[in-house]
């Protein structure tokens, strides 16, 4: 059966043939669905049997297990459980001028990054086209403002998962309306998949989380830099800008007394030199997790790294820790989840 968000255009006009129904009645479905972004109860131009009718010939995929609200009301964080039991998790985040909804791509992650709740906890499966979209969607149901940009910086390696990562694009650009440039793809550093999306027509952002400026390093935290070093990474991310025309933003995530010494800020900034279109790093303190013994850097030292890299002609944002308070960083709702019953949850 296919999903609600997994229905292409056509899947709906077959079904509305088969419901007996007129085929002006195919716009309205899909453009309360896609273009106004309601759920089918809330398109009321049509009549109550067809919603429910339509729900039951594409059902949900996602089934919401817990849902989390930060304190200052601006992240949203949800467990859901998919087909076959497993679990994910979605954000969403609040400015003033913009929502943006962290999305994953596949339910855990095989890359096992030793810092990562979802590395750590290893793979589950693939997740499909109608899996990644729902979750822009049903966020975008549970606020008012408009969705406006997507991060695949949820649970997993989104570049191992570009057959389903591809069409979840083209169905955000196309059928919700984002700008390319508004959807990013975040990258542990998986070349064969950073030289496929060059290749893939639309001009997406790429992010590429480096942690740290030498291989010796980057082994110990990232264990897919063994098969791709930092210089070949480097190498798929000048060629990305050059075809597309967009900069690369690197990850860097901050962990005391590991990555953060002074002079590997300059070490960085030395490798990001002269980079295409220029680097932008983020500088995220790190989430601590259970089966890694770091901590997150100091404030101080965080701006330090930054302002290092600033002197050094590198541009560098502190990202502060949203939603700390909710577990939002990938993985670590799901492992507390495990922990607790199956409950649905709002924290004031
Ligand atoms: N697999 C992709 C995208 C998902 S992870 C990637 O690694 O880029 C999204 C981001 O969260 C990455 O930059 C990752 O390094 C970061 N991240 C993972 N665990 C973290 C933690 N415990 N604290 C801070 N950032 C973390
Ligand atoms: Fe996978 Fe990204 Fe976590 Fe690494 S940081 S284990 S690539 S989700």
């Amino acid at each position: 059966m296919t999903s609600r968000y997994g229905a292409t255009r056509d899947d709906i006009a077959s079904a509305i043939d088969t419901l007996g129904q007129p085929r002006y009645r195919v716009d309205q479905v899909h453009n309360g669905m896609w273009q106004q972004r309601l759920p089918i109860e809330s398109l009321t131009s049509l009549p109550k049997a067809l919603r429910a009718a339509l729900e039951a010939e594409f059902p949900l995929a996602l089934t919401p297990i817990l849902e989390r609200r930060s304190s200052d009301e601006h992240t949203t964080k949800w467990l859901w459980q998919a087909a076959g039991g497993d679990q994910i998790e979605t954000v969403l985040m609040r400015s003033p001028n913009r929502a943006t909804v962290c999305v994953s791509s596949q339910a855990g992650c095989a890359m096992g990054c030793t810092f990562c709740a979802t590395g750590q906890a290893g793979f589950d499966r693939h997740l499909d086209v109608g899996e990644i979209v729902e979750q822009v969607l049903r966020a975008q149901h549970a606020t008012e403002a408009r969705v406006s940009n997507v991060v695949f910086m949820g649970m997993g390696e989104p570049l191992a998962n570009l057959d389903a990562v591809e069409p979840a694009i083209e169905r955000l650009h196309r059928d919700l309306g984002l700008s390319a440039r508004k959807i990013t793809v975040s990258t542990v550093g998986v070349v064969p998949g950073i030289e496929r999306l060059r290749e893939f027509p639309l001009p997406v952002t790429l992010a590429v989380s480096l942690h740290a400026p030498d291989d010796a390093l980057r082994d110990s935290l990232v264990p897919l830099n063994r098969r791709y070093p930092i210089s070949d990474v480097l190498d798929a991310a000048r060629a990305y800008v050059e075809a597309k025309g967009r900069r690369v933003t690197f990850e860097y995530a901050c962990i005391e007394g590991t990555n953060d010494h002074l002079h590997l800020a300059d070490a960085l900034a030395g490798r990001l030199g002269g980079f295409p279109g220029g680097a932008h790093v983020n500088l995220i303190p790190l989430n601590s997790t259970a089966a890694f013994g770091g901590t997150a850097s100091a404030g101080a030292r965080l701006g330090e790294f930054a302002e290092r890299l600033t002197s050094r002609g590198i541009t560098a944002t502190v990202r502060r820790n949203r939603g700390a308070d909710i577990d939002a960083a990938c993985g670590q709702l799901r492992m507390r989840a495990a922990n607790v019953p199956a409950v649905r949850e709002s924290s004031p």
